[in-house]
């Protein structure tokens, strides 16, 4: 069995200018941390995107065909209509992650909410910490609509705690699949958040196992 070499790739847009360019460092390191503890298990690789990779600059950088073959997470300045963390739509799946809603929901997680610009040493040292856990639900959100991502060629059971949904085995609650984001989500990382085991690790590696797809 040969491991599919296939990329992630970030598109990071809109989104941390609002929090100037310096400031989002965190985050990033956060975000790309733990999304690749979440595909760690798997022969992944998770790269941060060009703002304004296209086909074309892949096409000049030589990626043809990965190109084709890349998920893509858009991390989105734009404040969702519904309130959510992320979607995935489409027929060729397009997935946004959303940065304020994962602000708001990491200041709901630290119970922290420090004025901006920081005016003092706790202020500093809170966004700090809010800017780490942003990372880190971004990193998670965007695990989960990968697996969204996955549900058009592979079984996995995502949102199952929608309504109608089938509840994790075993009672699992600490993993990817489950609909809208807990505050747990915004200070955790594999192997503490993880695929549902069998049927989630199962179909990830499904995803990414040529001999699966061929
Ligand atoms: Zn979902």
């Amino acid at each position: 069995m040969r491991a599919r070499p296939l990329a992630f790739v970030f598109l990071s847009v809109f989104a941390f200018v609002a929090h100037a360019q310096a400031q989002s460092a965190p985050s990033i390191c956060k975000l790309l941390d733990a999304l690749r503890k979440a595909f760690s298990q798997f022969p992944v690789t998770v790269e941060r995107a060009a703002p304004h990779d296209s086909f074309w600059s892949c096409l000049k950088n030589w990626e043809l065909p990965g190109c084709v073959g890349l998920q893509r997470i858009n991390v989105s300045g734009v404040w969702p209509g519904d309130g959510s963390g992320g979607e995935t739509t489409g027929i060729a799946a397009l997935s946004f992650v959303y940065y304020w809603i994962s602000l708001q929901n990491s200041q709901a997680a630290l119970k922290k909410n420090p004025v901006y610009p920081p005016q003092t040493t706790e202020d500093i040292k809170a966004l700090a910490q809010l800017l780490q856990a942003v990372g880190v639900g971004i990193g998670n959100s965007s695990a989960h609509e990968l697996g969204h991502q996955f549900a058009y060629t592979f079984r996995i059971n995502m949102d199952r705690n929608a309504s109608g949904g089938t509840p994790c085995l075993k009672g699992d609650s600490n993993v990817f699949e489950p609909i809208g984001a807990s505050s747990w989500q915004y200070n955790q990382v594999y192997p503490d958040i993880h695929w549902e085991v069998p049927d989630g690790v199962c179909a990830v590696q499904q995803y990414f196992d040529e001999s699966y797809r061929n």
